[in-house]
């Protein structure tokens, strides 16, 4: 049983059920619906699929909503493209205008507003490079930095520029909204730029009176790594969105942002994601690159919560060979983790409350009794939350009567959650803990387990026992 989770991303090569039952047979435990490509009939098929699922397969699948954000495309070229050379000038215009190699327009009325002299804009993933070098009323003219092509649509990105525009436009509130009514699990933030943009989602998912969803900022920009350790405050999680972070920070950096900010979310109580690119050339190929694998396994040892794929399981050729191939992976990286090295970092950035001095020791414990399991009955997932934030070596069983709870575990690294009926009394903990680790775990006679939680059971962050026993 892998600790470290697995989000994919669903699209035309596996929103077939069949592709969906077979990736999450495989490992799959969080599905995302990537908003900037899906539309909400799409949606709700995905989502009706992973309920079927799970109810077949008797399994808790989160679904994650990536939001499109505030972001900013070109218009449309003649014949499609426009290939821009170093050292001419170009004209950018907020009003539609077919482009060439002269001129093209953006989406995005306030741009002549926002940015200054010497802005350096990048367009198509930062293929091309413009630095604005004068404006107008209705342009910014531009000096073209390096040769490129630029096709319809594409992205534009500002590096440290804060647009005047709003956080949420009208598709991402209905996005938000839907995400609300089909009961999703994360929402997940794209190009989050400051503590006030998470506070804005966090506004409208109470006024949708949700209490469930948990939200994830995409670090993706040079602003949100200013407003970091803020923005992972008001957060459930963090993702590392290497895709546009390495469009707006030089791509040479990404390695050490990443193990910042896993570290930062780990010593926070947050879930880390990992993203983009992890098995890229398992688009077209069964093997992946030795650096690939390579990059999966250091997240793993970075101590992310999670790696997640994208155009490998959206559009490549082998979705569930992907997900077989990082299984496989993140299995053998396990192996090598220092777990009494998280261990004790943990317990350096942890508030010495009873709950944590528990957790460090159900952790330690089954550490060194080499421990099989460790169960916690959970009413509201904090002790499941805190138990894998001390990244113990064996699994995480968290026991809740609640559907919801188990789902929002589904980030959490280690921790598998399984449904059961209200806890009768101490005696009943003990007998349906170990009757479930029986029935996941691969165990003999005489394993030890360790179970740990708060009892009498009720609301609230009550953990006050450890109890350990044997399979
Ligand atoms: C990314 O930029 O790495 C990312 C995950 O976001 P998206 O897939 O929405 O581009």
């Amino acid at each position: 049983m892998n600790k470290t989770k697995i989000v994919a991303t669903v699209g035309p090569a596996s929103e077939d059920i069949n592709v969906l039952r077979e990736m999450i047979n495989n490992g799959v435990d969080v599905i995302r619906i990537n908003l900037s490509h899906a539309n909400h009939d799409f949606c709700r098929q995905i989502v009706e699929k992973v309920n079927i699922l799970n109810k077949e397969l008797n399994l808790h699948v989160g679904i994650m909503f990536d939001t499109h954000g505030p972001d900013i495309r070109v218009g449309k070229f003649l014949n499609g493209s426009a290939l821009f050379q170093k050292g001419s000038k170009i004209r950018i215009y907020n009003k539609e205008v077919l482009g060439d190699n002269t001129k093209f327009s953006v989406d995005y009325k306030e741009i002549i507003d926002d940015v200054y002299l010497g802005t350096i804009i990048k367009l198509n993933d930062g293929k091309v490079s413009l630095k604005v070098v004068d404006k107008d009323f209705s342009s910014l003219i531009c000096e073209v930095l390096n040769d490129g092509y630029v096709f319809d649509n594409r992205g534009v990105n500002i590096p440290g520029i804060k647009l005047s525009r709003p956080f949420l436009s009208s598709k991402d509130k209905e996005d938000i909204k839907l995400a609300c009514e089909l009961k999703a699990d994360f929402v997940a933030l794209s190009f989050v730029g400051s503590v006030e943009d998470v506070l804005i989602a966090n506004d409208l998912l109470i006024e949708f009176d949700n209490d469930h969803i948990g939200l994830i900022s995409k670090i993706e920009t040079e602003r949100a790594l200013d407003d970091i350790d803020e923005i992972i405050k008001v957060s459930d999680g963090v993702m590392i969105a290497r895709g546009d972070l390495g469009t707006e920070v030089p791509a040479e950096r990404i390695p050490g942002l990443q193990k910042k900010i896993i570290a930062k979310a780990h010593a926070l109580g947050k879930v880390s994601i990992v993203a983009t690119e992890m098995l890229a050339s398992m688009e077209t190929s069964l093997v992946p690159t030795r650096a690939e694998v390579s990059d999966v396994a250091n997240a793993v040892l970075d101590g992310a919560d999670a790696v997640m794929l994208s155009g490998e399981t959206t559009i490549g050729k082998y979705p569930v060979g992907t997900i077989q191939m990082m299984e496989k992976i993140i299995t053998s990286a396990e192996q090598d983790i220092n777990y009494n090295d998280f261990l004790q970092k943990t317990m350096k950035t942890e508030k010495q409350d009873t709950t944590g001095l528990i957790s460090y020791s159900v952790a330690e414990c089954a550490m060194r009794l080499k421990c099989k399991v460790i169960v916690t009955p959970t009413l509201s997932g904090y002790t499941a939350r805190k138990m894998s934030r001390f990244r113990p070596m064996c699994p995480i069983i968290a026991l809740t009567p609640s559907d919801d709870v188990i789902k929002s575990l589904a980030l959490s690294f280690g921790v598998y959650g399984v449904k059961i009926d209200e806890f009768e009394n101490f005696d009943h903990i003990q007998n349906i803990s170990k009757e479930k680790a029986r029935q996941m775990i691969e165990h003999k006679t005489g394993d030890k387990i360790v179970i740990t939680g708060g009892y009498p059971m009720r609301a609230g962050r009550t953990t006050n026992f450890l109890h350990i026993d044997e399979l």
